[in-house]
Formats: C-alpha cells, structure tokens, sequence
C-alpha cells in the first residue's frame, strides 16, 4: 500500500495527531487541547507558535485545523492511505483491531458505557475522519484488546457472578498497545519471538499499569474495570479498599465526589499536595520537601509489590520492562522499585541505570541479576499506524474480530 498514515487520538479534552509514511517514518505531529473550553488551542510538533483554536473548539474543529495546517506544509496533498484511532475500550468484543464499518460503530458504541469519557470522543474522531475523507479505510485500534486473553481467573472480581452476566463488570485492562509494544521490541532485544517471549512490562506515564505476558500474551494485569485500579498515578489513586466509599459517604462525601477525589486529586499530586508529575517531584525531594519524598516511596513500593504480584502469572521471566514517561526517565525510581525486590534476585547496575537513553538496548540489570531488566521507549502512535496499514491493506470484507 502507497501513500502516508493518519493516526488519531481522541482523549476527552485533548486530540494527538500523527502522519507516518509507508514505511513507518513519522513526518509529523500535532496536539489540540483543553477542547470544549474558551481557550482551546493547537501545536504542532517543529513550530513554536500556538494555534489558537475557536471558543469551547470540539474534536472536529481540532483536526481540521491540524489536518489543514499538514496539508498547508504539502504533507497531506492526497487523503491518507489509511486512518488508525485509538479506542479506549472494545469491551469483550474486540480481541484485535477492527476495520471500521457500521457494525464496529455499533459495537464501540455499545461498549460507551464502560469509557463514557473515552468511547463518545473517539467516535467523534472517527466522524471527523470520515467528514474529511470518505471512503479512506479506517482502523480502530483498541487500549483493551491485548488483554482479551486474560484467564478467567485474573479478569474475575469476587462479586456476584451475575453483575459480570448483566453489565460486563470485570477486569479489561488498557495500555494494551504500549504492552504490546514492549512485548514486540523486548523479544527483538532478546533475539525471540514474541510468541516465545514472557516479560513483565510496567507502563509508567501519567496513567501507570502492569501487565504479565507470558509466550506473548497478556495474562494478567493492574487496571480493571476502568483505568483507576492497580499503581499509583499521577493523579489516580490506584487500588484502595472500596470500603472507601461507604466511609466517606458517612462523613457527608457523595460517591460521585469520591470518584473525581480518587481520579483527579489522589496519586502523585495528592500524597505530595505539590504536582503529578514525577520530575518536579524528584527535583522538590531533592530539596528536602518531605511530602514528596513520601509520594515518591509510595509509587516504588506499590510498583515493587506489582511487580511481585505478576511473577505469579509467569513459568519464566524473560525481562522486566520499563516504559513511559517515568519509567523511561526516572532513574531514581528504577533503582528504588529494584531494590524493593531482592529476594526475588533482581540487581540494578547503577552506572547503565544512570546513563541510559545512551546505550542502544536500554538493558540495567546488574551482572548478578536473576533477571534482565529493560528500559524500552513506548510509541503507541507506531502500533497504531502499523495496524492501520497492516489491517486497510486486508480485503474489506474482514472487520476484525466482529
Ligand atoms: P502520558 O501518560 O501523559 O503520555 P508520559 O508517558 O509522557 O505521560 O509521562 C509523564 C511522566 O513522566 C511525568 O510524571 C513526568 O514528570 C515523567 N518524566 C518525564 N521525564 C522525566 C525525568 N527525566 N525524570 C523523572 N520523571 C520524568
């Protein structure tokens, strides 16, 4: 297939952009945000100005102005080959990506109810697409849908089985792409396949979660039902007794309150009561700030006892992974969450920890570690654009997994 790929990215206040050519080299990138409120605007990635979006500008607005800007720069004088979205949750239905017709739209928006935030704009992406270019083919590709191969036994909660039977309440997981990811470029690493490969790979950005993948598969993993369970986030919480709300709800706080204190005021931002963000962090605990240095335990102690946690799922383990903003970066956390886990026979050495970003496999394990410890650079935009190409160049008639 000729010609370049759109990938889109619909979050519920923001909008990525990115266009790759057939051979998978990005030629450019853009990003929208703070949609649907007065001061909406645009970047786009080798310009330092901003692009100032409409009043309250909606997804639509956003690409057409960044599609607009692309084309102005000769990058996008014909349609895209193929359009790759992200799609937070294909429920139970989607095990793979899916070309989009009329029956993937129904599906996705069947599956709303379990991302109200998330599903609803990423359809609005998609009807953006489609408004600019008709009849390109589109892919939808899934947060939820490496995670489909779960065993029973780790996507179950101890509840009612039925509240499973009528509304679907289980664990799904997300982050699916970039564990994917890790799985794929691990067993390059490694010199496997990723049919081959079990790593435990910890995805830690501003959403942070683990996952167990053994002989490629995900077989277990930190979010749930929504992406609010498992490691502590930058501003979520993670796991917490739910006895939680009942509490709270006796100290006057409806259960609405509790959900918004645990996703927007908790994790990083609000053990330290300073920032989400993991670098200032670091930099504030240098200075003697003792909040953050209690936020920062926290986060590696929780990570640690994960990462504990998913050695249960596995007969080997091939590598650990660390991946996203934190886990890429942060080498102070690298090296607490390590040290956490001794008995286990992981060691860190401290030069390779220190200089990586330097070395071409990202590898930190000490001499006498038990196990590799890698440090692998996410691109969640490259799997969708490689999906994209992969499943538009298919004959139309295959809708994934519908
Ligand atoms: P998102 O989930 O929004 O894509 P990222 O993957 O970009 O987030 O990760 C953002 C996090 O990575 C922030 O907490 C940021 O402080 C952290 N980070 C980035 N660089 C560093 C660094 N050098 N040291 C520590 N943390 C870092």
């Amino acid at each position: 297939m000729k010609g370049t790929i759109l990938v889109v990215n619909c979050g519920s206040s923001s909008l990525k952009i990115a266009l790759f050519d057939e051979q998978l080299n990005k030629l450019a990138s853009g990003l929208a945000e703070r949609l649907g409120k007065k001061d909406a605007f645009a970047t786009v990635k080798g310009r330092a100005e901003k692009i100032r979006l409409a009043n309250a500008a909606n997804h639509k607005e956003a690409l057409d102005t960044l599609v607009a800007v692309l084309q102005d720069a000769g990058l996008l004088d014909e349609a895209p080959a193929a359009i790759g979205h992200r799609v937070v949750h294909g429920g139970e239905t989607f095990r793979e990506a899916a070309l989009i017709n009329d029956d993937v739209l129904a599906a996705i928006k069947d599956c709303a109810s379990l991302a109200p935030l998330h599903n609803p704009v990423n359809l609005a992406g998609i009807d953006a697409t489609t408004a600019l270019f008709p009849g390109i083919p589109q892919v939808a590709v899934f947060d939820t849908a490496f995670h489909q191969t779960l065993p029973q036994k780790a996507y179950l909660y101890a509840v009612p089985l039925s509240l499973y039977k009528e509304w679907g309440v289980r664990r799904y997981g997300f982050h699916g792409t970039s564990h994917q990811f890790m799985t794929r470029e691990a067993a390059r690493i490694l010199g496997k396949t990723p049919a081959t490969t079990s790593i435990i790979s910890a995805h830690l950005g501003n959403g942070c979660s683990i996952t167990a993948i053994r002989d490629g598969n995900s077989v277990d993993t930190s979010m749930g039902l929504t992406p609010l369970e498992g490691l502590v986030m930058g501003t979520r919480s993670g796991d917490v007794d739910p006895g939680l709300f009942d509490f709270l709800a006796n100290k006057g706080v409806a259960a609405q309150e509790v959900h918004r204190i645990l996703n927007n005021d908790s994790g990083l931002l609000g053990l330290s009561g300073q920032t989400n963000d993991m670098r200032s962090l670091c930099e504030l605990a240098d200075h003697g700030h003792e909040p953050s240095h209690i936020a920062i335990d926290v986060f590696c102690f929780r990570l640690a006892r994960y990462i504990g946690a998913m050695m249960t799922s596995l007969d080997q383990l091939d590598a650990l992974v660390f991946t996203g903003g934190i886990g890429e970066n942060s080498t102070l956390v690298r090296k607490k969450t390590l040290a956490q886990l001794r008995l286990f026979g992981f060691t860190i050495d401290d030069e390779l920890n220190n200089q990586h970003g330097c070395i071409s496999d990202g590898q930190i394990e000490g001499a006498d570690s038990r196990f590799r410890v890698l440090v692998i650079p996410t691109n969640e935009e490259l799997v969708i654009a490689s999906e994209a190409l992969e499943m538009a160049g298919k004959p139309r008639t295959n809708a994934g997994s519908l």
